[in-house]
């Protein structure tokens, strides 16, 4: 009976990850193949990282849709607004607003420039910050 266990081994082939450089298994051929069509040689880990990245970015975007929603119904409440007084109160409502959105332009940057699971984490944190801040 063969052993398909080491029969497997013997298909891998250890390299580095194109982006975080640390050694993982792959198929054999499989490394010549992406490097035919030019495609990044990428391990499980920053395959998972890509992913929270993008669900993170996901929901910030979302959330920026909310807070530019509730801009304009603070907008629309200053015209129908009868006293000064009440629209300066939904001025400062829409600046604090504008602020967090600001802040969440920044985060979304920051989500898409990282390569670093710890800082995704961290972002995860100042997100959640942000959303309390803007309800
Ligand atoms: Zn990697």
């Amino acid at each position: 009976m063969p052993d398909s266990n080491s029969n497997k081994l013997t298909n891998l082939e250890l390299i580095a990850c194109d982006r975080c450089k640390n050694p993982f298994m792959i198929q054999k051929g499989e490394k010549l193949r992406k490097q035919e069509i030019d495609e990044e040689i990428v391990c499980e880990n920053c395959i998972k990282l890509e992913e929270r990245k993008k669900l993170l970015a996901s929901s910030v975007i979302e959330s920026q849709n909310e807070i530019k929603t509730s801009i304009k119904n603070y907008e629309d409440k200053i015209e129908s607004a009868e006293t000064q007084e009440i629209k300066n109160a939904f001025y400062e409502k829409i600046k604090t607003q504008s602020e967090i959105l600001t802040k969440s332009v920044e985060l979304l940057k920051k989500i898409e420039e990282t390569n670093d699971e710890k800082y995704i984490e961290e972002y995860k944190n100042l997100f959640e910050k942000l959303k309390k801040e803007s309800s």
